[in-house]
């Protein structure tokens, strides 16, 4: 609650694809995707356009395409937004423009042990980081509940928090502050709210559902632990963890900035 900087969130969406890391953990559950259009497979994890790829035009979600020895690859499309895609999360006065935000359609695993196709919405100078990260997660096996843009809950953070919905892009002002938080900009993510909640400096969760949650270390799937392999994939992009911030602790957040 202290800083300014603190915690906030931001609507994104991520969608798919996926790839079996090492061939064993691979099952053949993909019935869980909604077969459509064909992925475009991606040898690694990720692909996604970087600013000088001129962005697809519109969001349609890819579609993984199921493998005969397993779950299909990671992928992930970034492309532009407008604003009606994002009626809730962006307005007039955010500190970013709408052309300045990317959509991410990629693969995520979900907690059901199948993959999935989410979305998150970050900076377009954020995009790289964030497919790279969750590629890695998603090779992983590494379960996230849900991922789905904040618009999806009216750009209720609180909302899109009690549901446990990883999210990004979030023109709202930092938890306990009244400047823009780092998901205001598109540069911060919040992962399993739930396993990962905020953690206020007197010790309080705000989430009910989260409180047996509040203490780190915790062995449970979806949980980040401090020095564990999904804080240090963030580093190795550069992007800080709020699971080491004095005071108040934001397990669930990443950013650019570390704040
Ligand atoms: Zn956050």
């Amino acid at each position: 609650m202290k800083k300014a900087q603190l915690a906030v969130r931001m609507g994104t969406s991520v969608a798919v694809v996926a790839g079996c890391l090492s061939g064993a953990a691979c099952s053949a559950s993909t019935s869980a995707l909604t077969p459509s259009t064909p992925a475009p497979v991606s040898s690694s994890a990720a692909v996604p356009a970087s600013p000088s790829t001129p962005p697809t035009p519109s969001a349609e979600p890819t579609t993984a395409s199921p493998s005969p020895t397993g779950p299909p690859k990671f992928s992930a499309k970034v492309s532009r937004v407008t604003r009606k895609q994002l009626p809730y999360s962006w307005r007039p006065g955010c500190p970013v423009p709408v052309q300045d935000l990317r959509l991410i359609t990629m693969s995520y695993w979900g907690f059901d042990d199948k993959p999935h196709t989410g979305e998150l919405v970050v900076n377009k100078d954020g995009t790289d980081a964030i497919v790279n990260v969750f590629g890695r997660l998603y090779d992983w096996r590494w379960p996230i509940y849900k991922m789905q843009l904040v618009d999806a809950y009216k750009g209720s953070d609180f909302d899109s928090i009690e549901a446990d919905n990883t999210s990004a892009f979030n023109c709202r002002p930092a938890t306990g502050s009244s400047s823009w938080s780092q998901h205001a900009y598109g540069r911060a993510v919040d992962i399993n709210p739930r396993e990962n909640p905020y953690v206020s400096a007197d010790g309080s969760l705000a989430h009910k559902n989260a409180r047996k949650f509040g203490t780190r270390p915790l062995d449970a799937p979806g949980v980040i632990n401090p020095g564990d392999r999904v804080v240090k994939a963030f580093a190795k992009v550069g992007w800080g963890w709020g699971g080491i911030w004095s005071g108040a602790k934001d397990f669930q957040h990443f950013s650019e900035s570390g704040g």
